[in-house]
């Protein structure tokens, strides 16, 4: 028998965790065909209502189903982490606990892994019922990403993925603490079938991304898998210096032939302004990057857990 371990992080999902709980376990006869046996791993990545105790009314009923806690929230990066860590399936897969990733895709994706794919991706191909702003600003980043990163990052895509052993080790390989799961399955690479499907709305709760979370967290993602804006600062700087050559020189010449000495003061109130602006926005450019590699050194663990069962 083969084992495929399901991993789900939790951040105040209460109402959702006994319907995830049903739709997944629908799954069951078409693995028991298979000869796969299934496990469930809900992260409660420091909730502070009931989900921890409907998890535990869950795991009593069905000893597939086990629980990690977490001692505060560490985010959603490190439940999937934590949850990696712990499967012991020959496959693993991640869902959300909200229904958005439905688990009666789980057959079709498996199929994928028969045919000799090692890790089955998948993608919405539309954002419908997400704020336009936010649908906006998911575009621009996916954009830039492609334009500034090596590493793949495809739009849309979720963190529902379903992988071989191979691909879950050479995750759990990456022990680094700025995580950007997105990236990180892109660097690994290994044989990627990517399903579409349509945006799903989220049945109960709300979401847990506000818009300045999801900001800090492209901004993460930006500097775990690219450092063009380094390079875009020394860039800067060198078209500052030749613009400055130009001026000098211009001023010399207009001193020699007009006799006219350097005029106006608002001009130079601009330049300065200017200057110094692209200064401090480039001076920030790096302090980002110093900023993850301090916490990248200091070598805390990505999570602490609570209690376990
Ligand atoms: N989540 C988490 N920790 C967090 C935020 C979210 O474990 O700090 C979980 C959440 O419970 C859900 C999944 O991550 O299972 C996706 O979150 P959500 O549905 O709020 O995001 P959205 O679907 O709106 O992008
Ligand atoms: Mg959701």
């Amino acid at each position: 028998m083969k084992l495929l371990s399901a991993v789900v992080p939790c951040y105040n999902e209460e109402e959702n965790v006994a319907d995830f709980y049903r739709e997944f376990i629908k799954n069951e006869g078409f693995f028991k065909e298979k000869e796969i046996e299934l496990e469930l791993w809900y992260i409660d990545d420091g909730s502070g209502d009931n989900t921890a105790g409907e998890v535990k009314k869950l795991a009593e009923a069905d000893r597939r189903v086990h629980f990690l806690s977490f001692s505060r929230n560490f985010g959603k990066e490190a439940a999937i982490y934590a949850g990696l860590q712990k499967a012991r399936g020959d496959y693993v897969v991640f869902l959300d606990a909200d229904l958005q990733d439905p688990p009666s895709l789980l057959p079709e994706m498996y199929g994928y892994l028969e045919q000799g794919y090692d890790s089955v991706a998948t993608r919405r191909v539309s954002r419908k019922g997400e704020p336009p702003i936010r649908s906006l600003f998911a575009r621009m980043f996916y954009r830039l990403m492609k334009k500034i990163s090596r590493t793949e990052i495809m739009d849309g895509a979720r963190d529902y993925r379903l992988m071989t052993r191979k691909v879950v080790d050479a995750i759990l390989a990456m022990p680094e603490y700025n995580r950007f799961s997105k990236g990180i399955f892109g660097w690994v690479g290994f044989g990627t079938k990517w399903l579409e499907f349509e945006n799903i709305e989220r049945k109960k709760g709300e979401t847990k991304w506000s818009f300045w979370k999801l900001f800090l967290y492209s901004l993460d993602g930006i500097t775990a898998f690219s450092t063009a804006p380094l390079a875009f600062a020394a860039f800067m700087g060198v078209l500052f210096c030749l613009a400055a050559f130009g001026l000098i020189i211009v001023t010399i010449v207009r001193k020699a032939i007009f006799g006219d000495p350097t005029s106006g003061w608002p001009s130079l109130v601009c330049i300065i302004s200017l200057i110094s602006g692209v200064q401090l926005f480039c001076l920030g450019i790096v302090g980002q990057y110093l900023a993850k590699t301090y916490m990248e050194v200091k070598r805390r663990p990505i999570y602490l857990v609570k209690e376990e069962i």
